[in-house]
């Protein structure tokens, strides 16, 4: 495709925008096909803790890659773009309140300084020293150095991006693909239009099952859930915290994230619950106890893209030309985003991935 025209991308969230800016600094023409709003699914809604991982995990070289390309647009994309994303590096606490939890935490010391990250256990004192607002009852703190952004505008920080270097937002819904064989030459829209393209990507978040009727390939995305709060506090904490399953993050607008539920059960249906909101206060308040003074600001929930195996669907629809999907990062969406939406950018543009994508197949859930 390295003479490609024109590039359809289903969906404006994280996974479309980074794929059309990417494609758009090339010089080819795309256009962002989104249902509701750019960032208005998951990606407008994520905490955005960009995590670095563990080499046990199948998308450790996606990881390393996105983490890399995350620290140029730090700088890049902001002058791409003019959207301040609040891109910003602070600490990260995992506190123990078990022994269990201190063993597990103090493990991972060695692991994390074998692979050049930097990590420290800390006494309940030393957790004090690096945030005075946590929780003084612990047993101690794994610290990490932490990357984040603000999901939102990171978001809509590619998209305007891609429109600057020229692509096009439209707001429509695509209900189908047009094809030519098995060579996908454009997108169906809900208003009966057919707009023609060189290819197809498919970034649609958990709505991009609705495609395996359009390919006859299941692609096994799903809705997963996740209330989320924001909170206003009159003294900033400066690092982020978490335990067990909920977290809290700092980010660079002042505000604080605090969350996040993980229901499976709840399909597509966005709606916030007093028991999503109970335990978030109630876990957030443990980790921070002078949050039980804060501001609730807003309660949101957002779905995230999962998939039976948890790892995302990258690269060429088997038995397709022209035709890409980039989606299901569930967790990991915001964090895996750089590197996923370039390779998709790579293999538009004829070249090949730079790293083995065979367990991110987006032919492994089988035909429909
Ligand atoms: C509470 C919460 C916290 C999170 N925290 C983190 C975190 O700390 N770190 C991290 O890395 N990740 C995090 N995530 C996960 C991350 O948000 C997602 O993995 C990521 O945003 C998915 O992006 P996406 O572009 O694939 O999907 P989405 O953001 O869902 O975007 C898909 C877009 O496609 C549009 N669309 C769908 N169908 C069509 C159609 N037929 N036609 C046109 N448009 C269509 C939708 O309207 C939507 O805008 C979190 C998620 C949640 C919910």
């Amino acid at each position: 495709m390295a003479d490609a025209k024109h590039v359809a991308v289903v969906g404006g969230g994280v996974m479309g925008a980074g794929v059309a800016y990417w494609l758009s600094r090339e010089g080819v023409r795309v256009t962002i096909f989104e249902k509701e709003s750019i960032a208005s699914g998951a990606s407008g809604v994520a905490a955005a803790m960009l995590n670095e991982a563990f080499p046990h995990d199948p998308r450790y070289a996606l990881n390393q890659l996105t983490m890399r390309l995350h620290k140029e647009l730090g700088e890049q994309l902001q002058a791409d773009s003019g959207v301040d994303f609040g891109y910003m590096e602070n600490a990260h606490i995992a506190l123990a309140f078990s022994a269990a939890d201190a063993a597990r935490l103090r493990a991972e010391v060695p692991r994390l300084a074998a692979l050049g990250q930097q990590a420290e256990w800390v006494d309940p004192k030393g957790v004090l020293e690096v945030e005075p607002q946590a929780n003084p009852d612990t047993l101690g703190g794994l610290v990490q150095h932490q990357f984040q952004v603000i999901a939102s505008r990171f978001t809509l920080a590619l998209a305007t991006a891609a429109e600057r270097n020229g692509a096009a937002v439209v707001y429509r819904e695509v209900t189908g693909l047009a094809r030519e064989g098995s060579r996908a030459t454009g997108v169906q829209l809900a208003n009966g239009d057919t707009v023609a393209a060189d290819a197809v990507v498919l970034a649609a978040g958990p709505w991009t099952a609705n495609a395996s009727a359009w390919t006859g390939v299941r692609l096994g995305v799903h809705p997963v859930r996740g209330q989320i709060l924001r909170l206003e506090v009159d003294h900033p904490l400066r690092a982020s915290l978490s335990g067990e399953e909920m977290y809290i993050v700092s980010k660079a607008d002042g505000g604080l994230l605090a969350g996040a539920t993980e229901e499976h059960e709840a399909g597509f249906d966005t709606g916030v619950t007093p028991e999503g909101l109970a335990m978030i206060m109630q876990a957030a308040i443990k980790l921070a106890p002078p949050l039980a003074n804060a501001r609730l600001v807003n309660h949101v929930a957002g779905l995230r893209p999962g998939t039976a195996d948890d790892l995302p669907l990258i690269g060429a629809v088997p038995g397709w030309d022209a035709l890409y999907v980039c989606a299901g990062h569930f967790r990991r969406g915001m964090e895996l985003s750089a590197a996923s939406t370039k390779i998709i950018a790579d293999l538009v543009q004829g070249r090949p991935s730079p790293i083995d994508l065979a367990a991110f197949d987006p032919g492994r859930f089988g035909a429909l």
